[in-house]
């Protein structure tokens, strides 16, 4: 296996019929960079910067925040990166803030809602990732956008932001805005959305809690936490075919993209970038390579024809070892 994954390094690889589909790594720290390049990665999905600010009294400085994510910048050498702001509450607590104790956290106070009520978070977050900017192409990525006046807020704030630095005369370089997908409303946002942003990222992880209305740590509730089930593949497919009519871009970035079964469903879906935790890159470039992307439209109509996760399975599971 490793003569065979080696060549497919750091170079992008494409179906059989010649689709191209990157794919990306999922880090939380600038110190992985290097790591996840070695490991294959055509460029960074996703950079969660929460652990930035975890486990600390304050939140980090501008001057801190922009080393580090000039550093990530750096060591992509103009490859693709995309950066998430600051996506704390629900199940990811922040100790230097004083938040309410909440009854629903998942359904509450997180991310984005929070960004008008912590300003100054939110803005010093802001200049660090656009200065960076300057070392190379930036995407700002914005979790839990659930309606079209917070995007409409963001890309406000970003554009006042950059024009404020540009005042300062500090430079800006290339920067696009986009969210995540990941709260089922905006499915049905994303055409309005095209006017403000340049992208979208499905996070199929909170889509999934948010879609099946099913906590995604709670066990009582897991077998129903259940990325393969047909509605939730109907739901994946229909926001990439609307994104692409919208002209955004699509990526994927929950753990479903590292899913080899999933794979050709993806494919099928037309989603040509998928993040993912660095070590499964190799495994899913190798595996990307075997298929077909007329096959895989096909078989994502016959999954969401299923009438269950299960059945998903077995049919993914048949088109796998038909094809081997
Ligand atoms: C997701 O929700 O799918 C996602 C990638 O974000 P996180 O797991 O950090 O919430
Ligand atoms: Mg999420």
């Amino acid at each position: 296996i490793a003569a065979r994954s080696a060549p497919l390094r750091g170079q992008q690889v494409a179906t059989r019929d010649g689709t191209r589909v990157s794919v990306l790594a999922n880090i939380a720290l600038a110190v992985e960079a290097q790591g996840a390049f070695a490991q294959g990665a055509d460029g960074f999905g996703l950079f969660r910067t929460e652990m930035l600010f975890c486990e600390r009294r304050e939140a980090p400085g501008e001057e801190e925040q922009y080393q580090a994510y000039s550093e990530v910048l750096r060591s992509a050498a103009g490859k693709k990166i995309t950066i998430r702001t600051l996506d704390i509450g629900g199940d990811k607590p922040c100790e230097f803030l004083d938040l309410p104790k909440e009854e629903n956290p998942f359904l509450g106070y997180r991310a984005v809602r929070m960004y008008p009520q912590f300003q100054e978070i939110f803005t010093t977050q802001a200049r660090a990732l656009l200065r960076a900017s300057v070392v190379g192409p930036i995407n700002i990525m914005v979790p839990m956008v659930a309606t079209l006046q917070e995007i409409q807020w963001l890309h406000g704030q970003f554009h006042h932001i950059a024009q404020t630095l540009q005042q300062e005369g500090i430079a800006v370089g290339e920067w696009h805005l986009g969210i995540m997908v990941e709260v089922p409303s905006t499915l049905y946002l994303l055409e309005k959305a095209a006017n403000y942003l340049d992208f979208v990222s499905i996070g199929s992880n909170d889509l999934a809690q948010y879609f099946l209305a099913c906590d995604r740590g709670n066990p009582y509730v897991r077998h129903l936490y259940n990325y393969r089930n047909p509605t939730f593949l109907a739901l994946m497919r229909d926001i990439t075919h609307r994104a692409q009519a919208a002209g955004l871009k699509i990526s994927l970035c929950g753990e479903m993209a590292a899913d080899k079964q999933m794979l050709p469903l993806l494919v099928g879906m037309g989603l040509t970038q998928l993040s993912m935790a660095a070590g499964m890159i190799t495994a899913c470039k190798d595996a990307l390579t075997t298929l077909n992307t007329a096959h895989c439209q096909a078989l994502l109509e016959s999954a969401i024809a299923c009438e269950s996760g299960e059945q998903v399975l077995e049919l993914v599971e048949q088109f796998l070892r038909a094809q081997s």
